[in-house]
């Protein structure tokens, strides 16, 4: 079965993936020679940086996505597929993917990190992640819904869990979501769950190695933690999480929190598909690539992004996996691959670190640039700045801009529907196109 791609007479470049790397490769060589294929799970770009807005109703997810066919729309050259990418044969040269497989000259795996459970199956099958806008949503309508159940029951010890939220990991993911949750807690519940007292919600964020946002420097990671206490948050630093059962926490110092919401935001790791060998997959499951992104020993397959491990002597253990590593990998691939066609020498790839920054609310932001670091009101403001110049889209952008600004004076956001999707009791799931019929690529 093939994924009908219309037959081309020059070179097919396939892309894997339609995050920041593979979005912005694909985005760069729009006009060149290549054919593209992109292929990806969703048929939108997603802004992760922004999930937790989402999760915690600050954002619609409308906002902070972006549907990939219309990027494209006036590249008669660059061929979308929505698809579950299944396996890879580098032999073969082809991708097999959930509607058919498709041939590739050169093949560029940008698929991104999942969620690392570092192998805990209780924790994975009873938390809630963020890594994708669904999921976030989830989290979102389950929050809300607790705090209705929480409205309507009279045993005190249940409605005690309903309220309570613990995040593990204190990176920039797990400090957003907590701040986002501290200020809701503050703002919004008195004014909509009159029945809860809202100093009842806790919300507390556990963090193994004994820093928040540990990749930062220590006046952040002082910050950070202030800025949490401030917002009355509980902060458990150098301590694990052991096990969850769905009602309780333990903590590895003994201490049990009774808690209905776990949130995990303690790490990633990559997804590599079947077929890659795997003497090229790293301990935390990322792709061995050289300096020029081309896979270890393949000279047409590439990896860039959080799913690439390229070994530096500054990043032994590979690039950290950031939006801008990835967008610097894509937009120098874009050229090389210009270079490989014409024959002229490659070249390599050299990080240029801009800094790191992470919120924790209003007034209230962290940024470490390379000789400076700075935090508070304009700490918040420039993060605020660089996100929105950095999502795609005027009208998300505008949204984005209106909602903050809405927030910053009114402190209410009007966006916590719980909205389950519905099952028509009709609908059958409509087999795709190339499996009601046959057709070559
Ligand atoms: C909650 C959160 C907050 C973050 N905040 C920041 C931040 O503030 N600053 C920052 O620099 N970085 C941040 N990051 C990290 C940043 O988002 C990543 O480094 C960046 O997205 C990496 O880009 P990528 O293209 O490699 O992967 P992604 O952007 O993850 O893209 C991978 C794409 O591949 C698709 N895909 C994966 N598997 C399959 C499959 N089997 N079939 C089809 N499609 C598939 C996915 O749907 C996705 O679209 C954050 C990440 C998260 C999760």
């Amino acid at each position: 079965m093939s994924a009908n791609i219309p037959g081309y007479d020059g070179k097919r470049l396939v892309i894997l993936g339609g995050g920041f790397a593979g979005l912005t490769l694909a985005r760069k060589l729009a006009k060149s020679e290549f054919q593209i294929v992109l292929v990806n799970k969703h048929n939108y770009h997603q802004f992760q940086p922004l999930l937790y807005q989402v999760a915690t109703a600050g954002l619609e997810p409308s906002a902070i996505a972006f549907p990939l066919r219309k990027v494209f729309q006036d590249n008669q050259n660059v061929h979308f597929r929505k698809a579950e990418i299944q396996s890879v044969d580098f032999d073969s040269k082809v991708v097999h993917t959930s509607v058919g497989t498709i041939h590739y000259d050169y093949l560029v795996n940008a698929m991104g990190a999942g969620t690392n459970f570092f192998g805990n199956k209780e924790i994975q099958k009873r938390s809630w992640g963020l890594k994708s806008i669904p999921e976030s949503l989830a989290l979102r309508n389950h929050i809300l819904m607790n705090l209705e159940r929480a409205s309507s029951i009279d045993d005190e010890k249940k409605r005690q869990e309903l309220l309570t939220i613990v995040i593990v990991g204190g990176g920039p993911t797990g400090v957003e979501v907590a701040g986002a949750l501290a200020e809701m807690r503050k703002w919004i519940i008195p004014r909509d769950y009159h029945e809860i007292d809202h100093k009842k919600v806790k919300i507390a964020v556990v963090e193994a190695s004994g820093k928040l946002l540990g990749h930062m420097s220590e006046k952040s990671h002082k910050a950070a933690e202030d800025f949490l206490k401030s917002l009355e948050v509980e902060v458990y630093n150098g301590i694990a999480v052991d096990s969850y059962n769905g009602d309780e926490v333990t903590l590895s110092n003994g201490e049990k929190l009774p808690c209905n919401t776990l949130v995990w935001a303690a790490g990633v790791k990559g997804m590599p598909v079947k077929g890659i060998p795997a003497e090229l997959i790293d301990k935390r499951d990322r792709i061995a690539v050289d300096e020029f992104n081309c896979i270890k020993g393949q000279e047409h397959e590439f990896a860039i992004g959080d799913i690439a491990t390229m070994q530096t002597e500054k990043y032994p253990h590979g690039h950290p996996q950031v939006a801008q590593v990835a967008i610097q990998q894509s937009s120098l691939l874009a050229k090389n691959l210009l270079r490989l066609e014409k024959n002229v020498p490659l070249k390599p790839f050299r990080y240029s670190d801009k800094g790191t920054m992470a919120t924790v609310g209003r007034n209230k932001a962290v940024v470490d640039l390379p000789f400076y670091s700075f935090r508070g009101f304009w700490a918040w403001l420039v993060w605020m700045f660089v996100h929105l110049m950095a999502i795609v889209g005027v009208k998300n952008r505008l949204l984005i801009f209106i909602n903050w600004v809405w927030n910053y004076v009114f402190y209410d956001q009007s966006l916590r529907l719980i909205i389950s999707p519905a099952k028509h009791p009709k609908h059958k799931e409509v087999p795709p196109a190339n499996q009601m019929e046959t057709s070559s690529n």
